[in-house]
Formats: structure tokens, sequence, C-alpha cells
């Protein structure tokens, strides 16, 4: 295995342009085509070492690179485009709003697109959230959420000072900010800045059918273990110390699409009714859609307290995030000091308002939300279909248009490759470059640190043709990555 993930390693450094020190001057090469980069950049990419190719521009759901490469976007980005690029309907409702004011103090002042696209997200609640708060980043939206929940008790009884703490799960990911890296479980996003995390948040096991369940246990005994894990840490923290448990409905980015179990989280739930605790569900990649429903929650049998909404939200046109309270959080404020002790320059602002506004009425009149359902069902049939023998696919999982691939050197142990053979990596390098495919590559699956997957997050708007052309770019992917490695 490390012979093979050396090999690996040094694959994908070649492929983007990295040249080890150890790879003979014949042998290095300069790659041509998407990795063709400009020798400087003012950019504090990602990584400064090798900045990535250049998008120059993009429609519907292709994305074009400087060199003339055109690439079809079949994760949205960050699961973000769910409407596709370049939407004239958005384009004209952000220019009419800029035409009206492009600015204003949100925190002082109110205006007719806010009230208009918190009523849109509200009534897309059913009645179950109360209020709306808009603002830029998912980051900003979880931090939102937990200072939400601490004045919430602060507000219900100030004698409950207590309530500091928060309980979140094994390899999540809650964003990039100090508070919300502090609830973020995915141990490789967190190790630099540990010593600068909140110490208050507490950590049971995801529910995660693939690497949790127990060979022959039953859903019902694993829903169980789960619950049991969940009361044992309220215990132990102190049960009225507890602000809030929070979880993703759909672990994205860091597990690959990992759907709960049916009935974890009505059991979640009811540990947080017991201890009087919140229910925060970060739908900031599942939710708007993606998951099959337009709230991820809708699949699970419980409505949150509190709940962030971002990427599908705006589609990408807008850098635009919101956190929803329902009507036991927001009657305790108003009933209260009547003010979320809270504000960002930025919040609610209006431009961002008007895209998002736009993209969520396209998504409700074009019914995309079924589109979602009904194709995210071909695309996870047709990559079992494809993939599922794969001597390197460990699982294959997702709801609606978000599915996830773990791969694994060894099936029957479920052992991940080593890290620095950067497997998905190699696997997202790959389909850019031979596939015209983007994937979006994810490492610690198993562990925080060991384990790769790739996820794919289509638009809302894919036809039957294109999943199918995506799910067959994706197996060619996979495929040729370990060929080409054998
Ligand atoms: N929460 C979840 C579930 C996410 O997937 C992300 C980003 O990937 C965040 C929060 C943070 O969002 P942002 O990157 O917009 O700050």
């Amino acid at each position: 295995a490390r012979s093979f993930g050396r090999k690996m390693a040094y694959a994908t450094m070649a492929a983007i342009n990295v040249q080890s020190p150890d790879v003979p001057p014949s042998e290095r090469r300069v790659s041509k085509g998407t990795n063709e980069r400009p020798r400087q950049s003012a950019v504090l990419h990602r990584s400064l070492k090798s900045p990535p190719p250049q998008v120059v521009s993009a429609k519907g759901k292709y994305l074009t690179f400087s060199d003339g490469t055109e690439i079809l976007d079949s994760t949205c980005g960050a699961a973000v485009a769910c409407i596709g690029y370049q939407n004239e309907r958005v384009k004209k409702a952000m220019v009419d709003q800029i035409d009206k004011f492009s600015y204003c103090n949100s925190m002082l002042f109110g205006h007719a697109i806010g009230e208009e696209l918190a009523d849109e997200l509200i009534a897309g609640t059913k009645g179950v959230m109360s209020k709306a708060y808009v603002m830029c980043s998912g980051s900003e939206a979880m931090e939102s959420a937990m200072k939400m929940a601490r004045q919430y008790f602060m507000e219900l009884n100030p004698k409950e000072e207590q309530r500091t703490n928060f309980i979140a799960r094994e390899g999540s990911y809650h964003g990039t900010t100090l508070g919300a890296l502090a609830m973020s479980g995915h141990v490789g996003r967190r190790h630099l800045f540990k010593p600068l995390l909140l110490p208050n948040v507490h950590r049971v096991s995801a529910c995660n059918a693939y690497r949790g369940m127990r060979e022959g246990q039953t859903t019902e005994e694993y829903v169980a273990q789960l619950a049991a894990e969940l009361d044992r840490k309220f215990q132990e923290v102190g049960p009225d110390t507890v602000c809030a448990f929070v979880a993703e409905p759909v672990v994205g980015a860091t597990l690959g699409c990992v759907p709960s179990v049916p009935g974890y989280f009505k059991a979640m739930k009811q540990v947080c009714e017991k201890y009087g605790a919140l229910l925060i569900l970060d739908e900031v990649m599942s939710g708007m859609g993606r998951s099959g429903t337009l709230h991820a929650w809708e699949q699970e049998g419980v409505t949150p307290d509190i709940q962030t909404l971002a990427k599908g939200l705006g589609g990408g046109y807008a850098s635009v995030a919101a956190m929803m309270i329902n009507h036991r959080v927001a009657d305790v404020l108003t009933a209260g000091t009547g003010a979320f002790s809270h504000g960002h320059t930025y919040q609610g602002h209006p431009v961002a308002c008007a895209a998002a506004l736009e993209v969520q009425r396209i998504v409700r009149e074009d019914n995309l939300v079924s589109n979602v359902k009904q194709q995210g069902e071909l695309l996870g049939k047709l990559l079992h279909e494809y993939l599922d023998d794969h001597p390197f696919v460990g699982n294959v999982r997702g709801k609606g248009l978000f599915w996830g691939i773990e791969l694994v050197s060894d099936k029957k142990t479920k052992e991940p490759f080593p890290p620095s053979a950067a497997i998905s990596n190699a696997i997202f390098l790959k389909g850019l470059k031979e596939f015209g495919i983007s994937v979006y590559p994810g490492q610690g699956t198993k562990n925080g640190v060991d384990g790769d997957h790739v996820l794919l997050a289509p638009a809302y708007t894919s036809t039957t043709e294109e999943i199918q052309d995506i799910a067959t770019r994706m197996k060619q992917t996979i495929h040729q990555t370990f060929a080409s490695l054998s």
C-alpha cells in the first residue's frame, strides 16, 4: 500500500504541476491544457505553489477555462450553482435592485426585497419556522445559530447562564470561522487551529451506515445505540448546560454525502427534548432542494429550532446565507429583549436578497425540487450500477442530486488509501483533464485524516441525458484513474 500511495502521490503532484525532488529531470514535465497557469499570482490561492486553472466564462452547466477547455460542472462548484450559470431572470432581478439601491444598512433600515425573501423562505417551511436572518456565508450562518441558541436560553431564563455547551458530531463540517470550526468534527480541518477553538463543543459519533453500523446490526439497533450515546453525552456534559445538538442532515463535504439512517433524527430530537436543548440543523450544503425536498429535515420527520442555509439559496449569484428560527425561539426573543444581539455590515444585502429571491422563485415555479428527486434517483441507480463492483469503490450513497463515492484500498476491511496517495484529488484531476467533468474531492472520510471520497452535486435543472452523461463520465474517470496507477 505504501508504494502504491507513493506512486499515487507522485501522479497527483505531476498532474498539478508540483515537481517532487525525487522525480528525475527526464520525467519532469510542464503540463498543458487546463493546468497551464500564469507564472505568478498575487491571489492567495488555496495552493501557493500551483495556482488553479483560470475560469473565464460559464454558461448553463459548463465552465470555460483560459485555455479554451470546457468542462461540465457536475458539482455546481461547491454544491452552489443549482440553477446553472447566467440565468437571465436572476441577472435582471439583481440589476433592477441595483437601479433602486445597491446597499443600505440593514441593521438600521428594512427594505422590500429583504421582506419578500424572508416571506418566501418562511413560506417554504409551511409555518414551521418564524423568522429569517440573511447574511453572506454558511460559516456566518452557523456562528449566528450558536449565538442565537445561547441568547435564547439567556432570555428564557437569565438564571440559565450555565447553558454554554454544544454537542456536535464527529466528521462534520460547519464552517471555517472559529466558532463554526469549533463545532466541526473533521480532524483535518481543525487540527492546526485546535488551540484557538472553543472548548465547549462536545462530540458524538456521526450517523454513518457504511462505517458505523456493526455487521448484522439493524437500523433500529443502530439508532438506539446513537441515541444512547447522545443521552450519555448530555449526562456527562451536564444535561442543563447544553444549548443545542448540531448536525448536518446529510453530511456533505467532509464525509461525502452521508445521509442518516431512517429514524435517526427523530431519536436525536427526543433526546434534545428530554433535556430542553435546541436542535440546530445545518442545511448549508444539503438544503434548499439539494437532497430532494426543499428542506432535508422534511424527510426526517423532525423540525429544527434553528436552521442554516447557504449554497443553493442564492445559486452562486451572490454571496448569501440565512439562519431561520422557529416560533419557540422567536417568541422568547420577542417577549424578552426583542432584539438579536448580533449584526453584520452586509446582513440583508439588498442585491444578495434579490438574487436569492429570484433563484428561489425559479426553483419553485419550475418545480425543480421534484426534478432533483427524480433525476437524483436516476443518478443513484446509475452510480450503483457502474461503480458498486469496482474493486476500490467502498460505498456509493446519497440523496437527491447529492451523491458521494467512498474509495477504499480493501473493500472487505474498508481500509482507506494512505492520505499521501491523494486518491480523491487524483480522481478530480483525471476528470478535469481527460473527461471534461468537475467532481468534488474530499479527504478524511474515515476518521478526519484517512479516507477519500468524491462527490457529485449536479444542477437542479439537469435532464435525464445530462445525468446519464455525468454518471458515465464519473465511471470512466474512476476506472481510468485506477487503471493508470496499476
Ligand atoms: N456548513 C456546511 C454543512 C458546509 O458544507 C459549509 C461549507 O462547505 C459551511 C457550513 C460553511 O459555509 P461557507 O463556506 O459558506 O462559510
